[in-house]
């Protein structure tokens, strides 16, 4: 019984002076891992000109069901939504909308924290989506700075485009 003990008070002494793995969170953030996948956000142009051009690929794709797409043609014969919402009570961050999309207009961004107070505000709409697009994304270069900093999206994104242009990446 003794043995057990001091085995006991070996484990605690090693951990004792060991750095603490727990943060204080919320006065300490998280470290988001570069290919964090969190909240959603509708990219545009650098015109301002929407990307999401109501294919549908994402809706179709999404296990969850979480995408609602209606839509429009304008009168020049492109396409466009008048509807997105994404259900984030439903949504599980499989990213499968955005590997869809041919126009990376659907991004994951990297916020982690979007607590509300009811499930309808759960529901994203297509102006909060668009809203919610960093200041400057045009869905190929990052932007200097946005409001989701850190955004390691954009690194992401970087390498993408470098990829689909047949670069080799070093990691
Ligand atoms: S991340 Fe996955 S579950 Fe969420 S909306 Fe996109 S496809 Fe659907
Ligand atoms: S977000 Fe992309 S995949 Fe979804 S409807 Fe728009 S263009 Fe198509």
């Amino acid at each position: 019984m003794i043995f057990d003990m001091l085995k006991g008070f070996a484990v605690t002494f090693r951990y004792i002076f060991r750095p603490k793995p727990t943060l204080e969170w919320p006065e300490e953030p998280h470290k988001i891992p570069a290919r964090f996948r969190g909240r959603h956000f509708l990219a545009r142009y650098s015109g301002g000109q929407e990307r999401c051009v109501a294919c549908y690929l994402c809706q179709k794709v999404c296990p969850a069901r979480a995408i609602t797409i209606e839509s429009e043609e304008r009168p020049d014969g492109t396409r466009y939504p008048t509807r997105y919402d994404i259900n984030m009570i439903r949504c599980i961050f499989c990213g499968f909308c955005e590997d869809a999309c041919p126009e990376d207009a659907i991004i994951l961004g990297s916020t982690l924290e979007f607590p509300t107070l009811s499930r309808a505000q759960m529901i994203y709409t297509k102006k909060m989506l668009l809203d919610l697009a960093p200041s400057g994304f045009d869905g190929k270069q990052p932007p200097e700075k946005d409001s989701h900093s850190p955004h390691p999206y954009q690194k992401y994104q970087v390498e993408l485009d470098a990829i689909r242009n047949g670069k080799d990446i070093k990691r």
